[in-house]
């Protein structure tokens, strides 16, 4: 066993000097790739791992490059996200976009989470176009994050973006941390929502929003 834990020792250091290939992404530049692989790398050799069998020899600087579009929310540009999509218009009825898959992480255990986001929001004068909503909710969920912010984030934004009279928004989603974890309870979903303006305000505008989107329950009763 001793001469097991040398030998797979000696691999680590035998990488070190050879440093891994990268180019700067988004989020992580070339220097901080190589810093993420590097502790994947350590967790690796710390569960018992060998880091040199095939499955395994790619898997620090992989999971490096991954975080960089995992984790590329951080540094969406939203003025370019959004360029040329803010319209001014008349309308001002409810707008909703339901059913917006996401994935994020979150940032206790940095395991998935992951499910739908409905927005909806009452227009006054400005409306943002249809396909930009999801990048939105994109931008702020390929970030280290929890659920409850995700959600008061995307209605905090698109708030200051068109100031409507009001925005919704509702979150479902599984965790895995809680999922593959202790309580078993697989299929358990955790619903959070934002309502600002109209939405807090009135409950039948409320209840329009939760109708167009398919569930019954006011999250504020
Ligand atoms: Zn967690």
């Amino acid at each position: 066993m001793i001469e097991q834990k040398q030998a797979s020792s000696q691999v680590i250091l035998n990488t070190e000097p050879e440093p891994f290939q990268f180019e700067d992404g988004p989020v992580l530049n070339a220097e901080s790739k190589g810093v993420v692989a590097g502790a994947i790398g350590a967790i690796l050799h710390a569960v018992g791992e060998d880091s040199s069998r095939d499955g395994i020899i790619d898997t620090p600087s992989r999971v490096a490059r991954m975080y960089d579009e995992l984790l590329s929310g951080y540094t969406t540009d939203s003025a370019k996200l959004l360029n040329n999509a803010l319209f001014d218009v008349e309308y001002d009825e409810m707008v909703v976009v339901k059913d917006i898959d996401f994935y994020s992480m979150c940032e206790h255990h940095m395991l998935p989470f992951y499910g739908r986001a409905s927005v909806g929001y009452l227009p006054e004068g400005k409306v943002i176009g249809l396909s930009k909503i999801p990048r939105l909710v994109d931008m702020f969920a390929r970030r280290l994050q929890v659920q409850e912010r995700m959600t008061q984030q995307v209605a905090r934004f698109l708030e200051e973006l068109i100031a409507p009279r009001g925005v919704a928004v509702v979150v479902e989603a599984t965790h895995l941390c809680a999922a593959m974890r202790g309580v078993k309870k697989h299929h358990s979903r955790m619903v959070t929502s934002a309502m600002l303006g109209a939405f807090r305000e009135n409950p039948s505008t409320r209840n329009e929003f939760m109708m167009h989107i398919g569930t019954g329950a006011d999250p504020l009763m």
